[in-house]
């Protein structure tokens, strides 16, 4: 049996931090980067006798996310406690909800190819409370406990095992972080831990109507490493099955360093949590007319925006997709077309330059480092004629190094456009002189030495000048 007579199953398990101001069942700040355990107080340091209380904003934002996502709304849940040791977890017990969800049997649409739109189900997304966090080895190698983050709410969004690559899973998670970005739940960022995923993978032969047996990598924050696990993983299980293995049900670490998947040795699964509902909070009631108000008041989504690209500004359906994937980068595009009025050219620059030096740099567009005044602001230099695009490209360039005003820019590097109908003559008569056989070139038929001429005349003024007036004087003078 080959590699491709295997279909790869993957589930996620989303875990995302609320950008709630307070926690989940106190009034400690959720701010990230604090000094360990300066955002503490009793309730979350699970000190005796202190008692939770659930704040109201935790269930509002859930439900947003679960109305974006086509789910169920339960008008009656609870909280449950789930039951195991871990040092950063001071009452030994995490509350989470158990058996009743808030919301449940959603959807979320992808699309991995254009047009090719596939439903990933998503099982539920209940409320849950963080952990707080070890920090290793920082003194004489032992363990620190932070208990910042203890308490910080959390939705967990489970997937169905409805995805078959990692390229799917893949558009699933941006899907769904930027679902999240766009109706203000959490910010999403990755890198701090707030949007992490468990992935789970198995395998099977194709045609084959039972899923096998998957493993679990948990805490993963990284699209590349998710991408690189899943393949692992998949490769990994398929030889074991090949040679005649049988894959065991356990929780893997991930290691990004060796690109493989390593076997931990307490076996989560065997864990039996105890859940019960937790006693020190009543249970939840939600009205019709308070699910209603929270759906009447959600924001515009990618795909209501999407569709509005394409009215309003005429773009194609392939640059609105691209656009409205991330918020940050379709606010950005908003917010430079307001400024410039030349949405084509922003979703240009957006979609072709910029998406380059991103996928160069290896980083997200939230991590832009210019304004969309900027931006705007670089593309009306064009447009009126100071700079070349050529230039315009350089000054984006620069724009990601040392983001400033592009005018500045152009200034100091003396990047202006040459537009004095003097000085262009003087290079056009000069490049002439020096290309006797581009002339003959051009009244033999050969237009490809206009382009040519233009060329050079562009490299000795090191792009600056006007390539229309460059065009027209060319051929006035060829034509003579
Ligand atoms: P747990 O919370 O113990 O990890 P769940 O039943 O909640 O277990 O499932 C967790 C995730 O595993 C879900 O996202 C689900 O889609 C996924 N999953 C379940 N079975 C498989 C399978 N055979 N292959 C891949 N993913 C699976
Ligand atoms: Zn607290
Ligand atoms: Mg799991």
């Amino acid at each position: 049996m080959a590699k491709e007579d295997y279909e790869v199953v993957i589930g996620l398990e989303v875990h995302a931090e609320l950008s709630t101001k307070t926690k989940i069942f106190c009034s400690c700040p959720t701010t990230f980067g604090a000094e360990p355990n300066t955002q503490v107080c009793p309730v979350c340091m699970a000190m005796p006798g202190a008692l939770p209380v659930l704040n109201e904003t935790v269930v509002e934002y859930a439900i947003k996310a679960g109305l974006a996502t086509n789910c169920e709304i339960a008008g009656n849940c609870k909280n449950d406690r789930k039951n195991y040791f871990y040092p950063d977890l001071p009452k030994s017990y995490q509350i989470s909800q158990f058996d009743k969800p808030l919301c449940e049997h959603g959807y979320v649409e992808i699309a991995v190819e254009e047009e090719q739109k596939k439903k990933i189900g998503i099982t539920r997304i209940h409320i849950e409370e963080d952990a707080g966090k070890l920090n290793h080895n920082e003194f004489g190698g032992g363990s620190l406990v932070d208990l910042n983050r203890a308490g910080v709410p959390l939705i967990e969004i489970v997937s169905e095992p409805d995805m078959r690559s990692s390229k799917e899973a893949e558009a699933y998670l941006r899907k769904i972080k930027s679902i999240l970005e766009y109706i203000e739940v959490s910010d999403c960022k990755m890198e701090e831990g707030s949007l992490r995923a468990d992935v789970n993978v198995s395998v099977r032969r194709k045609g084959m109507q039972e899923y096998g047996t998957r493993t679990e990598m948990k805490n993963m924050n990284s699209f590349r490493s998710i991408i690189r696990a899943i393949e692992y993983e998949a490769e990994r299980q398929i030889e074991v099955l090949e040679k005649g293995g049988t894959i065991e049900q356990e929780t893997l670490r991930w290691d990004d360093v060796s690109g493989k998947t390593f076997s931990m040795r307490d076996k989560e699964d065997a864990q039996d949590y105890r859940y019960f509902p937790d006693p020190d909070l009543v249970a939840i009631r939600l009205s019709k007319e308070y699910i209603e108000k929270i759906q009447n008041n959600l924001p515009e989504l990618p795909e209501s925006r999407r569709v509005r690209y394409m009215q309003e500004f005429g773009l194609s359906k392939k640059d609105s997709n691209l656009l409205t994937a991330s918020k940050y980068l379709s606010n950005l595009f908003e917010e430079a077309q307001s400024i410039c009025h030349n949405a084509k050219a922003v979703a240009n620059w957006l979609l072709s330059d910029v998406s380059r030096i991103l996928n160069e740099k290896e980083i997200e567009a939230d991590k832009i480092p210019f304004t969309a005044e900027h931006l705007a602001k670089m593309i009306m230099l064009i447009d009126k004629g100071t700079i070349s695009s050529a230039i315009g490209k350089k000054v984006l360039e620069e724009l990601f190094e040392n983001p400033k005003d592009p005018e500045e820019i152009i200034k100091e590097k003396g990047w202006i456009q040459i537009s004095d109908e003097g000085a262009i003559k003087e290079v056009v008569n000069r490049i002439l002189e020096a290309n006797p056989q581009s002339i003959a070139d051009f009244k033999a038929g050969k237009d490809r030495a206009l382009g040519f001429l233009v060329g050079q005349a562009m490299k000795e003024t090191k792009g600056k000048a006007n390539p229309q007036m460059l065009n027209k004087m060319f051929l006035e003078e060829l034509n003579k």
